[in-house]
């Protein structure tokens, strides 16, 4: 087994994730099997519990766990199958050791950073060394070097690397190349400082991958190479992307990072064959049609809150030909006419999950609006139980409809609480989490457009739709066309009667790949484009 691990130095949000990820593509493309993993140094056990303001999505596994957005790039740029064992927090970490400690497990010694701590850490990359299949595990540390809670991760780091022997480790430094106007030159101090904190503990990056709005010039990268003790080739240029990160593989290429790598670590490996990639690259960069598709959330001032969603769209559009002009509308404007306002000559509607009461009336209203005009629309977890409800409410005439978790004394609780969930009052991973299985109904839109009667989708939600409500919602035109095996949970719910409304209590927005998009965003897109063209 080989090992990268990729840090980031200078500032925050240098696209280390994407940059690992879009490593991951090469060297599969190489015809290596990688394994991708993340180290979160924050105390959070997991993101589950933490706001979207503060850290974008949360993107769920199959196994249930709630990991780091950047595991969805993993996910979406490899064919890597993660699980709760590619994200370690320090929260988990310190879990472990106090749990051990409180246990005896210590036999009455000093239970410390070093080794206890850094033990843990090191247990999980042998971990997956032992338990998943491939040749090379690529950890991205988060946070920046030089932050507190990062140092313990880094000290395991540098003991591995004597553990597993120095020629079966790289690490690769992610770090920013700022531009200096006034001066007209890029500047290479911060990059300079950054690395020698590494080395101060005992980490010597192989590789540096300088992040620049500029192209780095030969005089920068000489710099970097001679202060940095890094050979000169390997110090590369990630500059921004310009039209999607979907390039980033495709950029990092043209520097050569997966020449490099190979060379570092010592792995003979074919030059990666990418004609197919860049063919979707291409048609995500110059589609023949645009449609205008609006997302009415919550969190949309947020670049991160539905990451997945709109990766999803985007790469549904593609395989559409299809560029997909994604209009981001706060739920609150909604109301008091503002759907009608800000929704005309908009082609498709997606309402995404959420949690909470905010805006709920405003997703209401834009899924009437949605209903009403036949603009295709599409619902995700939220999104179905908002469906729900305005159907309810407006076409079975029972005004006060809605889920307990809004209202709780409404008189038609359309979506509820499971009895065996009554009891759950801990807000961390007391949700129904991870994949189920969901049978489709045969002529129904949803099992067309999948192709197969059954599916494995994930979920993250606390409420179900009730099925008291479902033959008198199935009568009025609500098809519940998907669900649980047994029959019990509804999964999918669609309008026949409509040129595309469909909702889904799960999540397909986690298993989008690029050539491989989603089959209901695709046919989504497919529809907004057909009303579209039709209009
Ligand atoms: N708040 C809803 C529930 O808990 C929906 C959750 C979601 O959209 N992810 O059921």
């Amino acid at each position: 087994m080989k090992y990268l691990f990729v840090t980031g130095g200078v500032v925050s949000s240098l696209g280390k994730g994407l940059a690992a990820a879009a490593l991951g593509t090469l060297l599969e493309h190489r015809g290596l099997k990688v394994i991708l993993q993340k180290f979160d140094p924050y105390l959070n056990v997991d993101p589950g519990t933490m706001s979207p303001f503060q850290h974008g999505e949360v993107y769920v596994l199959d196994d249930g766990a709630e990991t780091d957005l950047d595991l969805g790039h993993y996910e979406r740029f490899t064919n890597c199958n993660l699980s709760k064992l590619n994200n370690l927090t320090s929260g988990q970490v310190y879990e472990t050791v106090l749990r051990k400690e409180r246990r005896g497990d210590y036999l009455g010694n000093t239970v410390q950073v070093i080794p206890h701590v850094t033990d843990v850490i090191k247990g999980r990359i042998h971990e997956v060394a032992r338990k998943m299949d491939g040749d090379i595990i690529i950890t991205e540390i988060g946070g920046t070097t030089g932050d507190i809670e990062g140092l313990p991760f880094l000290e395991a780091l540098r003991q591995f690397q004597d553990e597993v022997g120095h020629e079966n480790v790289a690490f690769i430094h992610v770090t920013l190349v700022p531009f200096i106007k006034a001066a007209g030159e890029l500047k290479t101090k911060p990059t300079q400082q950054s690395v020698a904190k590494l080395r101060e503990i005992g980490i010597a990056p192989k590789i540096i991958i300088c992040r620049a709005e500029h192209p780095v010039d030969n005089e920068s990268r000489n710099k970097i190479a001679m202060f940095c003790n890094v050979p000169r080739e390997n110090v590369i240029q990630f500059l921004d992307v310009e039209d999607t990160i979907y390039e980033a593989p495709l950029k990092l290429h043209e520097e050569n990072l997966d020449g490099i790598v190979c060379r570092a670590l010592n792995l003979e490996t074919p030059e990666p064959d990418l004609t197919e990639y860049s063919t979707t690259v291409q048609r995500i960069i110059k589609p023949s049609h645009r449609v205008r598709i609006a997302v009415v959330g919550k969190y949309i001032e947020l670049q991160d809150a539905y990451k997945s969603i709109y990766e999803s769209i985007t790469l549904a559009g593609a395989a559409n030909d299809c560029g997909v002009d994604i209009i981001r509308i706060d739920a609150e404007e909604m109301v008091n006419g503002g759907a009608k306002e800000h929704l005309t000559g908009i082609n498709g509607i997606l309402i995404p999950g959420g949690f909470g009461d905010r805006g709920i009336e405003g997703k209401v209203a834009a899924a009437q609006f949605a209903r009403e005009n036949g603009i295709p629309f599409f619902g995700l977890c939220l999104g179905m139980q908002i469906a729900t409800i305005e159907f309810a409410r407006h076409v079975c005439g029972l005004d006060k409809a809605n889920s307990i978790e809004f209202d709780p004394n409404t008189p038609h609780p359309v979506i509820c609480l499971m009895e065996d969930q009554k009891e759950v009052t801990d807000k961390g991973a007391s949700m129904r989490l991870g994949t189920w299985e969901a049978c489709l109904r045969e002529g129904s839109r949803a099992r067309d457009l999948y192709g197969r009667d059954s599916v494995n989708e994930r979920h993250r939600h606390r409420y179900e739709f009730n099925d008291l409500y479902k033959e008198e919602l199935e009568n009025a035109g609500l098809l519940v066309s998907g669900t649980s095996p047994d029959g019990t949970l509804a999964e999918i719910v669609e309008i026949p009667d409509h040129p595309f409304f469909l909702a889904v209590q799960f999540h397909p927005e986690f298993q989008s790949k690029p050539g491989k998009p989603h089959p209901l965003f695709k046919g989504f897109v497919a529809a907004t484009l057909a009303k579209k063209l039709g209009a």
